[in-house]
């Protein structure tokens, strides 16, 4: 039977349960001897009921893959990392400052889980009911794992923004606190501690850990030592993953990857490890190929030997990044016209990066001096008949009005601006675009008008 380590919502609720409650501290009260480097992993089986605690659905680069409840609960945890995680950006109520510890320790998002799991999984989850006043707890000791459930009377709230709605609890304040549990740390009662036993106001102000709790997981696992590995920036290039950093090892490195997939409840930590790998640079930089298996997630580095300054700070990497972008190339060729046997051809200026946002659309060798309309679609696997040729991008069509005249010698031109696109034609990074003109050709007789042929490529960030 695991002990139960709270949170309750005022200081006489919390003062009314509990023995190992603190009664003479006035600091930081530490009650383990920390996570070893096999269970700094956390996983989120997102259970939760509320439509307030899955509604943020916008996407964060520095956590990639996670949304709602996860990624809140992620940003909980990796607040009391070793250094910033990533740019350390993500949480407005603390700009730039997520990790804040300073120690040999750090939480690593290794994904979902399918289940809520046992006392020693690692998972958070919510659970059915409520228990007086208390907000969620976290079941201990934690040196073999630990659990931390959120009782589902409490309206939970996913942020990111610090005005979470009146009656509703902040996840990721509240999971930072219990999250300080699991990691070995009881209440304190220094005023403004993420560690307080009560909840401050609705819990956003504790998803920022204040010196009393630095102090105390500096208690626990050390100041972060001069020789633990430091990741410092990572790039994704295709299947190949470069690491960055400091302190990795010649050999015998061990690099640590999140599934690509919820895991089961029972999943021991980590699953996904490529062994043995070499550094170059001094110990500055590993460069490896993504292994199967591996999602979105944290990455650690852990050089060979035990002890808790083995292990590196986590990282956010974003391993499936989703099809590359590609050059444009052409397409559904030829529809001859009135003004060259060739038909029509499609060709750009610019680049194909959403952020340049400079693209050019050309429409080369139509009839001089014709109105001519460039359309795309996003999928291009049909031949249908059109005008006087053939149309080989299927619907729905996006018109970029207005039309524009071909010049004198038969070149049409037009600069597409992405943040003005017809109505559910936006293109993101990742997005393709099957682009084509078509025009007036009342020369060729038939049905007056032809179109060029298709200009296709997937947009880069
Ligand atoms: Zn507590």
């Amino acid at each position: 039977m695991k002990l139960k380590n709270w949170i309750a919502p005022s200081l006489a609720l919390a003062g009314a349960a509990w023995v190992l409650l603190p009664t003479n501290s006035e600091a930081y009260v530490v009650f383990g001897t920390g996570l070893p480097t096999g269970q700094r992993d956390f996983r989120v089986y997102n259970n939760f009921t509320d439509s307030t605690a899955n509604d943020n659905q916008t996407p964060d680069p520095n956590f990639p893959g996670a949304q709602g409840a996860v990624m809140a609960i992620w940003k909980a945890c990796v607040e009391w990392g070793s250094r910033l995680h990533g740019d350390g950006t993500g949480d407005p109520s603390q700009p730039g400052d997520l990790g804040s510890g300073g120690a040999n320790f750090d939480a690593v998002f290794a994904g979902e889980a399918t289940g809520v799991g046992t006392t020693d999984d690692n998972v958070f989850s919510e659970i059915a009911g409520s228990s007086g006043g208390v907000f969620a707890y976290t079941e201990v000791p934690s040196e073999d794992g630990w659990r931390i459930r959120f009782y589902s009377t409490w309206q939970w709230a996913d942020g990111p923004g610090t005005s979470i709605g009146a009656g509703t609890a902040d996840l990721q304040g509240v999971a930072a606190h219990e999250y300080g549990h699991a990691l070995g740390l009881n209440h304190t009662s220094v005023a403004g501690a993420t560690m307080l036993s009560a909840i401050i106001a609705n819990g956003v102000p504790m998803r920022s850990i204040e010196q009393d709790d630095i102090d105390g997981v500096r208690a626990i696992y050390n100041l972060a030592s001069g020789t633990k590995p430091v990741i410092t920036g990572l790039s994704v290039n295709g299947s190949t993953i470069t690491i960055t950093g400091q302190n990795f090892a010649p050999t015998g490195n061990e690099i640590w990857f999140a599934p690509q997939v919820p895991t089961a409840e029972s999943m021991a930590w980590p699953v996904v490890v490529l062994p043995n790998q070499g550094s170059t640079g001094g110990g500055t930089q590993l460069s490896v190929g993504t292994p199967f298996g591996a999602g979105d997630g944290d990455i650690v580095v852990k050089v060979p030997g035990a002890g808790f300054a083995t292990l590196s700070n986590a990282w956010p990497a974003d391993v499936n990044a989703g099809p590359a972008c590609t050059t444009p190339g052409n397409s559904c060729g030829p529809n001859p016209n009135s003004f060259s046997p060739f038909g029509a051809n499609m060709g750009y200026s610019g680049s194909h990066s959403i952020a340049q946002n400079d693209l050019t659309l050309l429409c080369y060798d139509a009839p001089p001096l014709k109105l001519t309309i460039f359309y795309y679609g996003r999928t291009a696997n049909g031949s249908y008949p059109f005008g006087n040729g053939t149309r080989c991008i299927d619907g729905p069509l996006y018109r970029l009005l207005p039309a524009v005249t071909s010049d004198a010698t038969g070149i049409a031109t037009r600069p597409l601006d992405l943040n003005h696109m017809p109505p559910g034609g936006d293109m993101i990074p990742g997005s393709t675009m099957h682009a084509s003109a078509y025009y007036r050709d009342p020369a060729a007789g038939g049905a007056s008008f032809n179109t060029a042929d298709v200009l296709s490529w997937i947009w880069c960030p």
